[in-house]
């Protein structure tokens, strides 16, 4: 029976095709597979509460949980793995437990990002302690490369893209029995999550730190149900940031400190003539926090629905967050002081969600104030620990997770809906098959490179696209050295080094200059020691430590050598790359001068750079700008996961905002969205039941 829309038949020198599964339903409608999933929307069983996705597995208080673990085992791995993981077991594992992995036995597929270490816990009681995996090599001799015979049969649904949206979605789909392949153009999977390893030295791509984090706060309930609790984050020193205003000297800087007391008396103690300013400040940042709601209300309506209710001019009634999100940072703080330092420390956290004041949304500003209030995490092991404990998940439920597979269309059957995508392999391009199309590769190149010119045509597409613009570029420096962090001095704060109070004229200032005018006046550095942040290092990279420091550089300075192969630009390209790494190194120096003669290994990452490694289509650092139009009840209503097309979502930084945690609730929306169910009703519902005051099964016991 031909069910496919482009059938195997007799293919195109060069084009090898991947089918769905044989027998109904038609290509295009989603093949529900109920032996695994029997709480499909629109299926549920009388009286059924709702079974949470996230607690599909195993939940005692769940009528509909499959049933109880393998007793005493609440290792992962095992055949009733419990997905709600008790964070506080205890902390050892059995021999011979299915969960405890063994020395050189990295997950596959994983390891290619990662420089093996955290032992995934089995907390059986009185078993032996947990098994590391060192010894494992750092780079896995078969990656997970993509190749046809690779891609599982019968899927459910591909997603384009490996970054945190990706994976995320692709977990809880497959928690819900789905099976998901998630194709990487890259060779290291995690996209703006993965970890690189050059000359010895490991640097993360694009995760510094991550708040939200503390034990029992949602955001980290959210990713222990995502990593089945083996994901472990270290909490950042009290002063998580400190900013440096002027002479690039560490004693002259203003530290953050975590805690939402602390943070807002540390900044009454440094400006005592500033209270009032400083508590507007305060107010006007929890009060915008505060009616965030807002922003999931119009993602989760209808969108003509949510559409009247842009118009209706309620909203600005409603929620301080759209009452605010039109006014810019820098307009808000200049106008409660007239302080230039104090305006500085209020606004220093702009470059983490990469919009200058004058742009930036008052509203984004202070849902990053926010995100940090209660401190910083860093993922223990390095941010390639995040791949490593999602992609099991996927593949335990049949999908799989595959590298160097650049997607180069979104196929559409004669309807025009999504239903597969072509992969370039070599000289050969390979049809993969699905019901379902997620991308995690951002708007623009989802729309604008993916999708056939005539969706692409489509008036909803062109106005969404009409929306929004491409975020700032950024240009990184991977610092190699010799000695540990402590013995140089580094530091686990991050430092913020601008080199004058007015942070919007500075910024402007290089941001209009020319190419090779422009690393004279870098305007701000993001400096952070990845190697001083994780408690693991020493034991992986002994006698050995980094520096990340990241900034903002246009696209456009760089934009000649784009066709050029990645490390084959040529001496130009190298020379004006020096420019800014020798520049950055300057006030480098000046922070951190031990380090000056420890240099083993330094490199600079234009934002072509970026366009390489994380496909960014002009080296944003962090998809469509977080401007005020971006933060407009209108865009934020529109940008959601469900398309124009049918079969096709989106999911990541450009459904929701940038970051980590924006990236996942991201993955959120889109999971719900396919799911046809509410998955952060399901989380906050879950969380509330695993977290009631007894201990479950201590109470059975
Ligand atoms: C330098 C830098 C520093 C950062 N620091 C922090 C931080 O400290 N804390 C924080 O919370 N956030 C930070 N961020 C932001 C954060 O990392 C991102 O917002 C978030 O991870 C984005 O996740 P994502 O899944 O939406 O996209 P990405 O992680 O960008 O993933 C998209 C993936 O899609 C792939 N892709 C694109 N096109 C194709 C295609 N055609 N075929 C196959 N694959 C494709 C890309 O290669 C990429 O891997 C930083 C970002 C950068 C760049």
């Amino acid at each position: 029976m031909p069910r496919d829309p482009h059938p195997p038949g007799i293919p195109s020198p060069g084009i090898s095709q991947i089918p769905h599964p044989p027998g109904p339903p038609s290509p295009g409608t989603p093949v529900p597979r109920m032996s695994q999933d029997p709480h499909l929307p629109g299926t549920p069983s009388p009286g059924c509460p709702g079974n949470p996705i996230l607690s599909m597995s195993w939940d005692p208080q769940d009528p509909h949980s499959p049933g109880p673990p393998s007793p005493g085992c609440l290792c992962p791995g095992c055949c009733r793995t419990p997905i709600l993981w008790d964070p506080h077991p205890p902390d050892a594992p059995s021999s011979g437990c299915p969960g405890t992995p063994t020395p050189g036995t990295p997950s596959p597929g994983t390891s290619i990002s990662r420089t093996p270490l955290t032992p995934l816990k089995c907390p059986i009681p009185g078993a032996s302690p947990p098994v590391a995996i060192l010894g494992a090599p750092a780079e896995d001799p078969a990656p997970a490369v993509f190749s046809a015979d690779k891609v599982p049969a019968g899927l459910d649904a591909i997603i384009i893209g490996s970054g945190i949206g990706g994976l995320a979605a692709a977990v809880l789909l497959a928690k819900a029995g789905r099976r998901v392949l998630v194709l990487e153009q890259h060779g290291k999977l995690g996209g703006c999550c993965h970890t690189f390893s050059e000359k010895g030295f490991e640097f993360d791509a694009g995760i510094h730190y991550v708040g939200q984090m503390h034990e029992g706060s949602m955001t980290r309930f959210i990713v222990d149900q995502l990593t089945e609790g083996q994901l472990e984050w270290v909490p950042m020193p009290a002063a998580y940031d400190a900013v440096v205003l002027g002479e690039p000297r560490r004693s002259r800087a203003h530290r953050v400190l975590t805690g939402e007391k602390e943070y807002f008396n540390g900044l009454r103690e440094r400006f005592p003539g500033e209270t009032a300013a400083i508590n507007k400040f305060e107010q006007l940042t929890k009060s915008v926090v505060s009616g965030m709601k807002a922003v999931g209300i119009l993602k989760l309506l209808p969108l003509p629905l949510a559409r009247l209710l842009c118009r209706s001019g309620l909203l600005p009634w409603l929620s301080p967050f759209c009452r605010m999100a039109s006014r810019s940072l820098k307009d808000v703080v200049d106008g409660l002081t007239a302080n230039a330092e104090l305006r500085a420390i209020l606004s220093y956290i702009f470059p983490t969600y990469g919009v200058l004041p004058s742009k930036a949304s008052f509203s984004m500003h202070s849902v990053l104030v926010n995100h940090y209030l209660h401190g910083a995490w860093y993922p223990k092991g390095g941010a390639g620990e995040i791949a490593f404990h999602t992609i099991p998940i996927i593949q335990r439920a049949g999908g799989n997770v595959l590298g160097r597979a650049p997607v180069q269309s979104i196929l559409l059957d004669s309807q025009g809906k999504a239903c597969g995508v072509s992969v370039k392999k070599g000289q050969e391009v390979v049809k993969i098959f699905a019901p379902t199309i997620i991308s995690d590769a951002g708007l623009f190149n989802t729309y604008e490179r993916l999708l056939p010119a005539e969706a692409r045509a489509l008036p909803e597409i062109q106005s969404q696209l009409g929306m929004v613009k491409h975020g700032e570029a950024g240009f990184s420096v991977f610092v190699g050295l010799t000695g540990s962090s402590q013995e140089l001095g580094l530091e686990a704060t991050n430092y913020f080094v601008y080199p004058g109070n007015n942070l919007d004229e500075i910024m402007k200032r290089y941001l209009t200059s020319s190419r090779d005018e422009a690393a004279k006046s870098i305007p701000f550095l993001f400096v952070t020691c990845p190697s001083a942040k994780d408690p693991t290092w020493e034991m992986r990279h002994p006698g050995k430590s980094t520096l990340a420091i990241v900034t903002f550089a246009k696209y456009e300075w760089f934009e000649e050598w784009k066709d050029e192969p990645v490390n084959k630009r040529g001496d130009a390209y190298e020379d004006l790359k020096k420019t800014f790494v020798d520049a950055v190194m300057e006030v480098v120096f000046k922070l951190y001068p031990n380090i000056e003669d420890k240099i083993e290994y330094i490199s600079g990452g234009s934002p072509l750079t970026n366009q390489h490694y994380i496909a960014s289509p002009r080296g944003e650092i962090y998809g469509i700008d977080h401007d005020t139009t971006r933060m407009r009840a209108e865009a934020i209503a529109t940008m959601r996961p469900q398309t124009v097309v049918p079969n096709l979502y989106l999911t990541g930084q450009d459904v929701f905002t940038c970051g980590f945690v924006g990236a996942l609730h991201g993955a959120l929306f889109c999971a719900s969205a396919v799911l046809n169910r509410n998955l952060h009703l399901d989380v906050l519902r879950l969380r509330k039941r695993t977290q009631a005051p007894t201990n479950n099964y201590k109470k059975r016991d």
